[in-house]
């Protein structure tokens, strides 16, 4: 018996064999659950529909704490309404969602959201990524990616390494990132805002790390073709540097002001909208926007706050 534990299906098999279990001081499994985004963050928006993912993933990030739940999970959300989540001595968001998960301790961490990829609406489909060079994290994406498939029958674009602050400051190796569907697409668009397909992501999450835990591997299956291409687009990641246009700039009164629109397009982290006068950046919440001549323009003292300038 001792000789079938893995390490993380380690509280899973100290519960079969009736000792103590040391995760999370509790002798259940316990997962993480981090519905992206969250009040004055939306994130992106249904091409159609004009949803929000923030909504989405919550509704989705519900049902999935409901399953676990009965299924005899410990749950941590790391929100559970429109808002964003805080932790004390945290007032980013993200990092907030890590310090969640820390005090958590628990043996798995998802991080929900919807995808974007605006130069091609017709791409659809679940992506999931991982930690870099984390064998708990590629194998859970692995597990979470084939029961989306098995489940949903949605295309599957594949699991992919990539640097989420979520991912790279977890202190649980077993964090995934899991962008359900596209924004961009009308499709899956119109899907995540059903029921029936937010509850069956959720029975996909759920079986997928049932599985996970029960130390049973995934088997993989090619993604569709033109996946890692699209998960380097996203991730900006390309093989050759790109060309990256210097934002414009506007000095008024000794202080200087960057275009916004200009900023958007340097980097996918950093995709902002507006609402009022305050930009909404996705790493450092709302910055005042200020507009000159109909362009949005942001004091660069403030971004650089937040925000690596070029
Ligand atoms: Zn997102």
């Amino acid at each position: 018996m001792v000789v079938l534990i893995w390490l993380r299906g380690l509280v899973v098999a100290m519960v079969l064999l009736g000792l103590p279990a040391g995760a999370g001081g509790s002798d259940r499994p316990a997962v993480v659950v981090d519905p992206g985004h969250g009040g004055p963050h939306p994130g992106a928006v249904g091409v159609a529909s004009r949803r929000p993912e923030a909504q989405n993933v919550l509704a989705i990030g519900l049902y999935l704490r409901d399953l676990l739940e009965e299924a005899g999970y410990r749950v941590v959300l790391t929100r559970s309404g429109d808002y964003l989540p805080t932790a004390p001595g945290h007032p980013d968001q993200l990092d907030a969602r890590v310090a969640i998960a820390r005090e958590a301790a628990a043996d798995i961490f998802v991080s929900l959201h919807n995808n974007a990829y605006p130069r091609d609406p017709s791409v659809r489909g679940n992506m999931v990524f991982h930690r870099t060079a984390c064998p708990d994290s590629r194998e859970l994406a692995r597990t979470l990616a084939e029961a989306l498939r098995q489940v949903t029958g949605q295309p599957d674009r594949g699991v992919h390494p990539a640097g989420f602050r979520v991912l790279r400051l977890n202190p649980l190796p077993a964090a995934v990132l899991v962008e359900i569907g596209f924004l961009t697409s009308a499709a899956d668009d119109w899907l995540l805002g059903t029921d029936a397909y937010r509850r069956q992501v959720a029975v996909a999450l759920h079986r997928g790390i049932e599985r996970y835990l029960g130390g049973i591997p995934a088997v993989s299956e090619p993604p569709e073709a033109d996946s890692t291409a699209i998960a380097r687009a996203i991730l900006k990641t390309p093989p050759e540097p790109r060309k990256i246009p210097e934002p414009r700039r506007l000095e008024i009164g000794g202080r200087i002001l960057v275009n916004a629109r200009d900023l958007a397009r340097l980097d996918r982290e950093m995709i902002l909208s507006l609402e009022g006068k305050l930009l909404l950046v996705p790493d450092g919440g709302p910055i005042p926007a200020v507009m000159v001549d109909g362009e949005v323009y942001v004091l660069a003292a403030l971004l650089e706050q937040r925000l690596p300038l070029p």
